[in-house]
């Protein structure tokens, strides 16, 4: 189950709660105040997407779409990448990148 993202409303720390854990009581890290772990994901929570992101790049931005891959997926945004996520026999949903535009 995916984990539930939510909001301190007093000083607006974002956190991060197992699935498991909705409806819980936590302590905000920040601020210390008694908080009740939501029940339902934010509402750019699509469940049946798997990836949030496309990344696509040239051979020689590599690093930097690596870079940027791995700061959006610290926010737990999912991200697509060649080669990482290029599952061989599932390709419905690659194109070359060569193809002419
Ligand atoms: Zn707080």
């Amino acid at each position: 189950m995916p984990d539930i993202e939510f909001q301190c409303p007093s000083c607006g720390r974002k956190m991060i709660v197992e699935a498991a854990g909705a409806g819980s009581q936590v302590n905000c890290p920040d601020c210390g105040k008694s908080l009740t772990v939501p029940l339902n994901f934010p509402p750019s929570s699509e469940p049946a997407r798997r990836h949030d992101v496309f990344i696509s790049y040239a051979a020689a931005d590599k690093p930097v779409a690596d870079a940027a891959c791995a700061t959006l997926e610290s926010r737990k945004i999912r991200c697509w990448i060649a080669p990482r996520d290029v599952v061989p026999g599932a390709r419905r949903s690659w194109t070359p990148s060569s193809r002419a535009a």
